[in-house]
């Protein structure tokens, strides 16, 4: 820094002071937290809302699965009362390998051992999913029952038709009941466990058994004559019993399951089913049942063969089991479209969780890059201003954040403010630069010499030499002010190029030069005195024309303590010495005594 701008900088101490960072810094962090914590409290609350959403669809996933399974038990207990049709047809008919019924047994069977066969081994549950299957037990229970019933009857169906003892078939039939009735305690214990899961599973499933009760007590009514029909004997009080019972029980399931099979507000298809059991079974498969029931009693000669009550009253039958399965077919159906609406609400969610996600951080980022950041920018750029903060500030402005359309005015006046700022800095500039230089000579002026001078630490010393152009009046007078001035202007670039560099050279007044020196070396000054001295009486002047002016200085020199309040005496000290010099014939360096009293070289 130059020794003048040093002394300036005391002059005014707050100039070009060190910014003050923490206001902006401490803003940003807030704004940092703020910013930190509201998008924590968004994803808690998008969190728990899909967190929610998804709870719901695996719930209504998990219902559909369990439903399925549930009606694939619901399934396997009809085909294995389905099963009794043909076996009731092939007990009444003579011994045969190929005949109508033979066949429908067969594929009837194969049916049931394939149901069987899926209820042991069931698949492993999809992802996600628990499952209720039956215990392995349960259903290894049913198949045995199922392997002996099925060789009770074949055993008797190969025996001629004479041979069949009414009794020995009513076993049978009895048996193949008993495999049904072995599955029921497995499709209670499934009830029960869906139940215990999920309430709105208990209804469908309740209503789906007793669907299914009402094809199998329907089927077995007609199974349950059959033995005497099949013998065309007189229906024993046994059979009697049975059917009465059978028949009692299928009238009350039916007056449950008429208020419950349209618990989802019920299709075409289940209507209709509806209806045609309550016409076809209610109406003419019971009125069947009746009259062959009143002809057993009465004679034992009955209308009809097995083959034809079987495949009469299993035409009636058919209704109920359209109305099962409708019914069950509604209930997954109704599942699947819970599970369906459960998994759009949760894209819902997670659509619009990502989108209020993206609305904040376009937001946030928004608010940081166009409104924060330029702000802070702004209030830096006006603080810095304010208290001239380095002339970079208004000389060149930074890379602005991207601020708001609204914001512009506010950028457009910062730079109005700091182009003339600038301006004004230039201007003080110039003026400073005025103030200290003379503009004759372009070297410092008076004023400028004393402020360097008086801020030299008070105990370092310097060297003061005046220098005093020899009789200059008469320059001016001989040859005008102008070569007066001319003769000024030699002398200081003279002068310059010869002075070290961390001297200080100005001029003093009219035709008067001071070179004040950092230090206070005998000798030094003086020796440089008589050098300058040397050079300026050897180096004419060029005038106007082949004018050649020779010209002499007087020089005073003076050593001494620097500082403001010793530079009056130093000053004296070698104004007093330059008058010696006048005094003792011009042309010549004379040094002052030495301040602290002994005499100078
Ligand atoms: P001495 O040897 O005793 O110093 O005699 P001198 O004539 O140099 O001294 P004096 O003080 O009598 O005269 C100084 C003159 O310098 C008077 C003034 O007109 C002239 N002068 C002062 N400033 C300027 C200036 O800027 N330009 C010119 N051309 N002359 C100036
Ligand atoms: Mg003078
Ligand atoms: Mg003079």
């Amino acid at each position: 820094m130059a020794l003048w701008q040093r002394a300036r900088q005391r002059e005014f101490p707050g100039a070009g002071s060190a910014p003050t960072p923490a206001r902006g810094s401490s803003l940003k962090r807030k704004l940092a937290i703020a910013t930190a914590i509201g998008g924590l409290c968004t994803v808690m609350l998008v969190t728990l809302v899909i967190a929610r959403s998804y709870g719901d669809f695996a719930a209504a996933r998990q219902n559909l699965y369990d439903i399925s399974e549930y009606r694939l038990v619901l399934d396997a207990a009809n085909v294995l009362s389905a099963e009794r049709g043909p076996a009731n047809s092939v007990l009444g008919e003579p011994p045969s390998d190929n005949s109508a019924a033979r066949e429908r047994l067969r594929a009837f069977r194969a049916r049931s051992d394939a149901a069987l066969a899926r209820l042991a081994a069931p698949p492993p549950p999809p992802f996600a999913l628990h499952s209720h299957h039956l215990p392995p037990l349960m259903v290894e229970r049913v198949r045995e029952r199922l392997v002996r019933a099925r060789a009770q009857i074949e055993e008797l169906a190969a025996r001629p038709l004479q041979e069949r003892q009414m009794d020995e078939i009513r076993r049978a039939i009895e048996n193949m009941f008993d495999v049904v009735d072995v599955l029921q305690p497995a499709i209670a214990w499934q009830v029960r466990q869906l139940s215990a899961c999920r309430e709105g599973l208990a209804a469908p499933a309740l209503t789906g058994k007793m669907l299914g009760d009402l094809r199998e007590y329907g089927g077995r009514i007609a199974s349950q004559i059959m033995a005497p029909v099949a013998a065309r004997q007189p229906m024993p009080v046994q059979s009697l019993v049975d059917a009465t019972r059978s028949r009692g029980r299928l009238l009350a399931l039916w007056q449950l399951t008429g208020a419950a099979y349209n618990m989802y507000g019920g299709t075409p298809t289940l209507e209709q089913a509806y209806a045609d059991t309550s016409h076809q079974f209610f109406g003419e498969g019971l009125a069947m049942i009746d009259s062959l029931v009143a002809q057993g009693r009465i004679s034992g000669r009955y209308s009809m063969t097995p083959t034809e009550l079987t495949n009469r009253y299993v035409r009636t039958l058919q209704p109920l089991e359209r109305l099962r399965s409708a019914f069950l077919d509604e209930v997954v159906a109704h599942f699947a479209a819970t599970r369906a609406q459960a998994l759009r609400e949760l894209a819902a969610a997670c659509g619009a969780t990502a989108l209020i996600l993206a609305m904040l951080g376009y937001v946030l980022v928004f608010a940081q890059r166009s409104v924060f950041l330029p702000l802070l920018r702004a209030s830096d750029d006006v603080i810095g201003l304010a208290e001239e903060r380095g002339q970079p500030l208004y000389a060149a402005p930074q890379a602005a954040p991207t601020p708001a359309t609204e914001m512009r005015p506010l950028f457009d006046a910062l730079d109005i403010l700091r182009r003339k700022l600038r301006e004004r800095a230039s201007l003080t500039a110039q003026l400073e630069h005025q103030a200290r230089t003379d503009s004759l000579t372009g070297l410092l002026n008076r004023r400028a010499l004393e402020l360097v001078a008086t801020q030299y630490a008070a105990h370092e010393r310097a060297s003061l030499v005046l220098i005093d152009v020899d009789r200059f009046k008469q320059i001016n007078d001989h040859h005008g002010h102008a070569a007066g001035d001319q003769v000024l202007r030699d002398m200081a670039a003279l002068m310059r190029a010869l002075v070290p560099p961390e001297s200080v050279l100005a001029r003093f007044g009219g035709e008067e030069f001071a070179l004040l020196l950092p230090h206070g070396r005998p000798g030094a000054a003086a020796a440089l005195a008589e050098a300058l001295r040397a050079a300026i009486a050897a180096r004419p002047v060029h005038l106007s024309g082949t004018t050649r002016l020779h010209v002499t200085a007087s020089f005073g020199v003076a050593i001494g303590q620097s500082g403001e309040c010793n530079w009056q005496q130093l000053f004296a000290a070698a104004d007093a010495a330059m008058y010696r010099a006048k005094a003792e014939g011009r042309n010549c360096v004379r040094e002052a005594q030495n301040l602290e009293g002994t005499p100078a070289a």
